[in-house]
């Protein structure tokens, strides 16, 4: 295994077998830039590469930190209709992009079987599509639309904090999703309304922000 990659036995919570997943010392990630939709781009090795988990054994997977900790009913969904459709092969080891984005898509079908929450979606979907955008493919859009379309109902229907994300966090990504859909008068509208909302004031950074991609907004509209 290449320098900056180890690995660490893990126990499914769904099938009950242990299998390896491949982590990467934190040391290995050199952070080069960042982009309006927090996609970070790396020196080395990229971090999110490993950060979907697929059980070989099984099929589940879901994003790292979310593994482990997943509801019986859940479980139980998963044991009894993706496992007997799965065949078994390890997305262990080394990754490429190809093989990160194949593991994310295996989080989405694992999010369809549970029945997992829009917030849950909203972040594998936006993950694809940083995959795709390393990799200068066109089907970056598509998963920004769908990651858009989860942040817009993860802002109707969940509270917050969602996962440590906050409702300005949301409200951003909703304009800027919008921006980078092509959809300017929608991202207008949700840079508007985080701009002037109270509860942003905590978050001068974001407010930053959000002027900024605004203002490359409205220069588009002109
Ligand atoms: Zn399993």
């Amino acid at each position: 295994m290449i320098e900056g990659l180890y690995n660490k036995e893990i126990v499914c919570p769904v099938c009950s077998e242990s299998f390896q997943v491949t982590k990467v010392k934190s040391r290995a990630c050199k952070v080069k830039s960042r982009d309006s939709d927090f996609c970070v781009h790396y020196d080395g090795i990229n971090p999110i590469f490993y950060d979907a988990w697929v059980c070989e054994n099984c099929g589940y997977a879901n994003i790292s930190d979310k593994f482990e900790e997943i509801p019986h009913n859940e479980a139980d969904a998963l044991r009894e209709k993706l496992m007997p459709k799965w065949k078994k092969h390890s997305l262990g080891g080394e990754r490429n992009v190809d093989t990160a984005i194949e593991a994310f898509k295996l989080v989405l079908i694992s999010h369809d079987y549970r029945k997992a929450k829009a917030s849950e979606f909203a972040k594998a979907c936006l993950r694809i599509a940083w995959l795709y955008r390393y990799k200068g493919d066109e089907e970056e859009t598509r998963f920004i639309r769908h990651a858009l379309e989860y942040y817009k109902e993860v802002y109707e229907k969940e509270s917050f904090p969602v996962d440590k994300m906050d409702e300005s966090t949301c409200v951003y990504m909703i304009g800027e999703l919008s921006n980078r859909s092509g959809d300017y008068n929608e991202a207008v509208k949700w840079f508007s309304r985080l701009m002037s909302s109270e509860e942003a004031r905590k978050k001068p950074a974001l407010i930053e922000a959000a002027r900024e991609q605004y203002q490359l907004v409205k220069d588009k509209l002109k």
